[in-house]
């Protein structure tokens, strides 16, 4: 499904606010009304990615509306707004600013590519595999096929991943066709081939010179905005499978 609405996270990582207008508003049970913009910054979460909070401000009156967390609706990416009892939501036609709470995402994204990073580097230099992550904003984990991971070499893989944010490497988003990225061999360890088949473009985040992977995430433009990675914790979640634990520091 190509989505009808402008969806800016994927092309313009630093865009933090928009002008847009108001679509639809969608009456979703429970979490408040979900609100769908012609345009917007907003990341919608996925991949390991927290979704964007922030605000939505009426140009006509100045009205803010707190957008909790966002979300994909269809293809759409759809605001859930915190809406006091008996408080509307923005009408249909209605011109806003759309505004990210930007200290969270730019955090997001100097952690997204910190984890990026890590992944470069464990798959180069000692070919395990990832299989899942997560972040929140300054901390994160990776899990990797990982079977003679040991506390040494957590401590070696951060001296290592810390060298390659220090370099400056510029990280690049692409979009290519299906079957040029499926051509990419670094590609393929991601689990590009778990894409669903309707998928006619793959999105890529490069890591110039270390790292090459399917993403749908937000990343800083250059390593060096990542700072220092640290290594909080890891552990065993099995034989093979192992969890690393890391944290930015600021430069
Ligand atoms: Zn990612």
């Amino acid at each position: 499904m190509t989505p009808r609405y402008e969806q800016l996270c994927y092309s313009e990582a630093y865009a933090r606010h928009a002008d847009a207008r108001v679509v639809e508003v969608i009456d979703a049970d429970g979490g408040g009304p979900l609100v769908v913009l012609d345009r917007t910054v907003f990341y919608p979460g996925g991949g390991g990615q927290p979704s964007d909070r922030g605000l939505l401000l009426r140009a006509a009156d100045g009205r803010t509306w707190t957008v909790k967390a966002a979300r994909k609706a269809g293809a759409e990416i759809a605001h859930e707004l915190e809406l006091p009892d008996g408080d509307a939501p923005p009408a249909v036609g209605d011109s806003v600013q759309v505004d990210l709470d930007w200290a969270r995402r730019l955090s997001l994204m100097r952690t997204h590519t910190a984890l990026h990073a890590l992944c470069g580097v464990v798959w180069r230099d000692y070919g395990a595999l990832v299989t899942g992550g997560n972040m929140e904003p300054g901390s994160g984990r990776m899990d990797f096929e990982f079977e003679r991971m040991t506390g040494d070499l957590v401590g070696e893989i951060e001296g290592k991943v810390n060298e390659e944010l220090v370099a400056g490497r510029d990280v690049r988003v692409a979009v290519l066709p299906r079957d040029e990225a499926f051509a990419i061999p670094d590609l393929i360890r991601t689990k590009i081939n778990l894409l669903p088949p309707g998928i006619e473009t793959v999105r890529t985040i490069e890591i110039v010179g270390l790292d090459l992977q399917a993403d749908g995430g937000t990343h800083v433009a250059n390593t060096s905005e990542v700072g220092r990675m640290r290594v909080t914790g890891y552990e065993s979640k099995g034989r093979i499978n192992k969890r690393i634990r890391i944290e930015v520091v600021d430069p």
